[in-house]
């Protein structure tokens, strides 16, 4: 089942304390739907600028990304300049360029109309909305966001949030979005937003998925070398709704397999720059770090 993806495609420009990049290639939706590609089809909504190279095309297109929504209009693309230090947990942003998004009218082609998969990757909420008034009755609506449009268009995110089934979102942000330090109460308070489901990302200490009856962890998987935790969250939830997607299991057991799908794809992500970890990455390899993390976390019954 094919999942519809929009968000942003980006020039990222990233220091970490192990090295630097300069406008690679990045952005929440480029993220999501390569991750979410090694499961099943995905379809991309973007806007790029004239600026955008025909390989970085060419690369999701090798993929199998739909690529018909994917706009080029006059401009620049979009670009993101963050930083990290020693706690790779925490991204501080330099610089945001909304450029060619900041007038970008998404249309989508008739064929996405009917996706019953949306993802609402990281970008402006009332872009976020409007894709999502055009797809007729979608069976599962994910939404991630951040800190930038928390604190700039929270009003325009809480109206697109009560059309959410899953809302992914880091730790911090949780607590922001909700105003209130305690993650437990700041979860129930997110959750009467809309999403019955919230899958709170915690970086090297894993995530928490908050449902109706129940709370489910799953650890970080264990990596000695995390070069750039760029894309981390995006490439999560595109192992996360990639499965749902492909597997249509929306029971908590499911939702719980899924997120370790999911972090799975986020520890391949973090080990290079941009998406060049994802672009030699094979299916075993993804089977492989599942099956350990599932050891990580077994332990025996209580006597
Ligand atoms: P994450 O998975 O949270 O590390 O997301 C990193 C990606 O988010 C980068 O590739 C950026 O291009 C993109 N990004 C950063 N800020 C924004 C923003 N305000 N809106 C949309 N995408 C963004």
């Amino acid at each position: 089942m094919s999942i519809l993806v929009v968000g942003s495609v980006a020039f990222d420009s990233i220091s970490t304390p192990f090295g630097e990049a300069e406008d690679v290639l990045g952005g929440s939706a480029c993220y999501f739907s390569t991750s979410a590609s090694f499961f099943t089809d995905v379809n991309l909504v973007a806007v790029v600028g004239e600026d955008f190279p025909q390989q970085h095309v060419d690369f999701l297109c090798s993929r199998g990304i739909g690529l018909e929504g994917l706009q080029k209009s006059a401009g620049q693309t979009f670009r993101w300049k963050g930083r990290y230090e020693y706690d790779l947990n925490e991204a501080h942003t330099l610089d945001t360029q909304l450029n060619v998004f900041e007038q970008f009218k998404p249309v989508l082609p008739e064929t996405y109309r009917d996706s019953e998969f949306v993802f609402l990757a990281n970008i402006d909420p009332e872009l976020q909305l409007e894709v999502l008034q055009q797809v007729k009755n979608p069976r599962l609506v994910a939404c991630d966001t951040m800190n930038f449009w928390i604190s700039g268009k929270r009003d325009e995110l809480i109206k697109t949030l009560s059309r959410v089934d899953i809302l992914v979102i880091n730790e911090a942000e949780v607590r922001q979005l909700a105003e209130e330090p305690n993650l437990i109460k700041a979860a129930a308070i997110v959750r009467s937003f809309g999403p019955k489901t919230l899958v709170v990302k915690r970086g090297e200490y894993g995530v928490l998925m908050f449902g109706e009856h129940s709370v489910f962890s799953a650890p970080a998987y264990p990596l000695e070398e995390v070069f750039d935790p760029t894309g981390a969250g995006d490439t999560f939830a595109g192992g996360f709704i990639g499965y749902l997607a492909a597997t249509r299991n929306l029971e908590e057991e499911g939702l719980r397999k899924a997120i370790v799908f999911g972090t799975v794809m986020a520890s391949f992500t973090v080990e290079k720059f941009s998406l060049d970890r994802l672009r030699e990455l094979e299916y075993e390899e993804i089977e492989d770090r599942y099956r350990r993390i599932k050891l990580l976390t077994e332990f025996g019954h209580l006597d």
